[in-house]
């Protein structure tokens, strides 16, 4: 399997997007979370359509703990899986309030005791909301990793560590950021722009679908 050099990966991702920054609007760790949450199975932009009227009814964990369910799903109608997006945030901060003071968690085995909170969320929260060493998982990091030949694993999981070995730790939170960007606008799940790409020649993917 061909791996291209950490050094060359960063370097030419950091030049692709260079003020990177999360595409979720957020102003603090509890809305981090949220958002986080919420975005399961839809795009940023959506959340973000969402979160500022959200936040602005439910603007700590104890608000939204004790916020009624019918109103919150009102306030996140718009996103998949609603309902179930509602429920959960309510019950995350009817924890954070019983449990954590009202505050978000700095951990990652207290945040994964949150409801609706898995790993890929958790470490998110790590690393973009705390600063902490941390690479998330997602669907674009899993399908730009594989491609890259960074990993030759379908489980999140086991991707997390194959990263975690492949980048310096101080790079983890960073990564997750450049990779989730470079999947999301570059290395697109249909039609990646490989022609343009700087990684072609060590793209697993382009080596045996496209030469
Ligand atoms: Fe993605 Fe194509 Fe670049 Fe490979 S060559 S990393 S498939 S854009």
């Amino acid at each position: 399997m061909s791996v291209i050099k950490v050094n060359k990966l960063l370097d030419e991702l950091n030049k692709m997007f260079p003020d990177i920054k999360s595409d979720l609007n957020y102003s603090n760790t509890f809305e981090l979370l949220i958002a986080v949450v919420l975005s399961a199975q839809t795009t940023d932009q959506r959340v973000n359509s969402v979160t500022r009227k959200l936040f602005s009814r439910f603007p700590d964990p104890y608000r939204l703990a004790n916020a009624r369910q019918m109103e919150v799903e009102e306030t996140i109608a718009s996103l998949g899986l609603f309902r179930t997006k509602a429920e959960n945030i309510i019950a995350l901060s009817k924890r954070l309030v019983s449990t954590y003071k009202n505050e978000v968690p700095d951990n990652l085995e207290d945040l994964l005791t949150l409801p609706g909170v898995g790993r890929k969320t958790a470490n998110v929260v790590l690393s973009e909301g705390f600063g902490k060493p941390a690479i998330a998982v997602d669907t674009h990091v899993s399908r730009v990793s594989k491609r890259l030949g960074l990993t030759k694993s379908d489980n999140p999981d086991k991707i997390e560590l194959d990263l975690q070995e492949y980048f310096p730790k101080d790079k983890w939170g960073k990564a997750h950021l450049l990779l989730v960007h470079f999947g999301r606008y570059h290395c697109k799940a249909q039609n990646p722009q490989c022609s343009t790409c700087p990684f072609n020649e060590e793209c697993l993917y382009y080596k045996q679908n496209l030469t």
